[in-house]
């Protein structure tokens, strides 16, 4: 063994040895091939080498050089010209490579008299999903081709060709890991956009369930910024004040979930999701409702990698809930009175000694009409609050409306049974305003009947309107029990009602002012309420003088 060949292979592997440290610390690809192109053309005694890669159009560039001026680089662009796409390093070869360096050396005017070529080749590998798609187990992929050129004339040897292969195998390796990383960055990239875009709380947990990343919306929905939300346990974030599922997600782990399916080939990832719903409670310590879908992700041995848990807001359909049951009672409720009454007179009606008394008959027929005609309305409003939550009131018939008149019409009907004084307070030259004057009186129709309802007998309620040449005001004032603040909002919901035994005391649905709201704002106009409990109340609505049915259409879909 001459000295010269140890020393040729304590260098080759000095070269090995730093390639492959570049590999496995971060260079970037550039680096890494010039330096294993470096230890090419050194081990092989050349003076020149380049290294080009395969672009996505199968087109070959220059990546890498050795021994050049970058500005030359470019005169050895017809080497890789038709380079034959092969699938295995066998059937590689440039067709008339020596022809075409002889007029590189004579454009350039260096001295280069040999050149050898080899490809970089690796087996695909689909990242995404693992498996190799080798068809037929050896099919490879060409990346790119290494070169090495000589000036002196001897050719190149097998042996210079085997050297040169373990090189293009680095250089192949190099390629193939920063064409994963990269997939890996983009595949990361929009996983990312896809996490952040959805409007579902997303986590994913690792066996230990500790997080190892949330979405936007989960850091929103708990009040866990993302970064800090990493590296805890998952129930850190996932506090339940109440919770409609009998065992948490760490309990049914330990109890075996998720077991594999026996006998069946479904695919593992797919191990049966767990579903928990409940009262989520923040970090800032407010509620809200959740369901939470933990799916296990499961390596092909059964061992389970992630779960992925999917945290929904499920506040609304909560709260459809409670509207439901909110209007089974109060309807039931509201139904029930009249119809006692109607059947208990209908009853006594059918009685002989009834008949015979004209006077008594003639009262209890006047009560059945009241009480049908209260369901009546009863059933109107209902329709209406569903047509409006379906898409608005239909209105037509638009007229010019007198609301004094409307006004007075709607007092004259409550002042026999009412025992409060009521008031009308309108200037003789009060304007008209364009409306549909069966709903115009049903909006003062309800805003009377509550200042009655809610105010004690002898309480005065006053009726007032006021213009300007844009819009006209008119507000229904009394003496009652009067709203607190924080429900003066409220009360134009659905179904709302304020929780208190005066209120109780009163039958009601919660539906009079969310009617009244959403036909005043049909025609364009506003309404409020002042009031201090205990101290009256004072409802405002402001009308435009003038509206068109366009405005009218279009205003009748902004109910909220
Ligand atoms: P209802 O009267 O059928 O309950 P409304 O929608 O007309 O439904 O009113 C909603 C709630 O607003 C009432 O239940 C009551 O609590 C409150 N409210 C309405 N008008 C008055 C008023 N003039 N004074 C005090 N509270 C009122």
């Amino acid at each position: 063994m001459s000295l010269d060949f140890f020393d040729y292979r304590v260098r080759q592997r000095d070269y090995l040895l730093s390639i492959a440290q570049a590999l496995v610390s971060r260079l970037n690809l550039r680096a890494v091939l010039r330096l294993i192109l470096q230890g090419a053309v050194d081990l092989l005694q050349g003076q020149v080498g380049l290294i080009a890669l395969r672009t996505a159009g199968k087109t070959f560039t220059f990546w890498a050089s050795y021994g050049l001026p970058p500005a030359m680089v470019t005169s050895f662009e017809s080497l890789v010209e038709d380079v034959p796409d092969v699938t295995s390093p066998a059937d590689f070869f440039i067709p008339e490579l020596g022809e075409r360096l002889g007029e590189i050396a004579e454009e350039t005017g260096l001295l280069l008299r040999q050149v050898v070529a080899l490809p970089m080749m690796v087996e695909p590998q689909s990242l995404i999903s693992g498996i190799s798609r080798r068809a037929g187990g050896r099919t490879q992929e060409l990346l790119g081709v290494i070169f090495v050129f000589r000036s002196h004339s001897l050719h190149f040897s097998l042996d210079d060709r085997q050297v040169l292969a373990s090189f293009a195998d680095y250089a192949a390796i190099a390629v193939n890991n920063a064409r994963l990383y990269e997939t890996a960055v983009t595949e990361r990239r929009r996983m990312d956009a896809l996490l952040d875009v959805s409007a579902d709380g997303i986590m994913v947990l690792g066996p230990d369930l500790n997080v190892t990343r949330i979405n936007r919306t989960l850091s929103t929905l708990t009040g866990w910024p993302g970064e800090e939300a990493v590296g805890h346990p998952y129930d850190a974030l996932i506090v339940w004040a109440r919770r409609n599922s009998e065992r948490t997600l760490r309990q049914v782990l330990e109890a075996g979930w998720p077991a594999r399916i026996a006998g069946t080939d479904a695919p593992l990832w797919q191990g049966r999701p767990l579903y928990v719903e409940g009262e989520l409670r923040r970090r800032n310590g407010s509620v809200v409702s959740v369901g939470i879908t933990y799916a296990p992700l499961l390596a092909r041995s059964g061992r389970l990698l992630n779960i992925i848990a999917i945290v929904r807001d499920i506040t609304r359909f909560r709260e459809a809930d409670a509207l439901k049951d909110t209007f089974i009672s109060i309807v039931s409720h509201e139904l029930k009175t009249p119809i006692a009454i109607v059947k208990g007179y209908a009853e006594t009606l059918s009685r002989p000694q009834a008949q015979r008394d004209p006077a008594l008959m003639k009262e209890m027929l006047g009560a059945i009409v009241e009480e049908s005609d209260r369901l009546a309305s009863l059933v109107d409003d209902l329709l209406d609050a569903s047509r409006l939550q379906a898409g608005g009131l239909p209105f037509q018939d638009i007229e010019e409306v007198d609301l004094s008149a409307v006004a007075r019409h709607v007092v004259d009907r409550y002042r026999p049974q009412a025992q409060h004084p009521l008031v009308l307070d309108f200037p003789p030259d009060f304007p008209a305003v364009e409306g549909n004057p069966r709903r115009l009186e049903q909006v003062l129709d309800n805003l009377v009947s509550n200042a009655i309802k809610y105010s004690s007998p002898g309480g005065e309620v006053r009726i007032a309107g006021q213009a300007t040449p844009a819009e006209v005001t008119i507000s229904v004032h009394d003496s009652g029990m009067g709203i607190p603040l924080e429900e003066q909002e409220r009360i134009f919901e659905r179904f709302y009602r304020v929780e208190s035994p005066d209120t109780r005391a009163v039958s009601g649905t919660g539906l009079g002012l969310y009617l009244t709201r959403a036909i005043v704002r049909a025609h364009g106009g506003r309404i409020w309420v002042e009031s201090a409990p205990g101290r009256g109340a004072t409802f405002y609505v402001v009308l435009p003088r003038q509206t068109g049915l366009a405005l009218w259409e279009e205003s009748s879909n902004h109910e909220s």
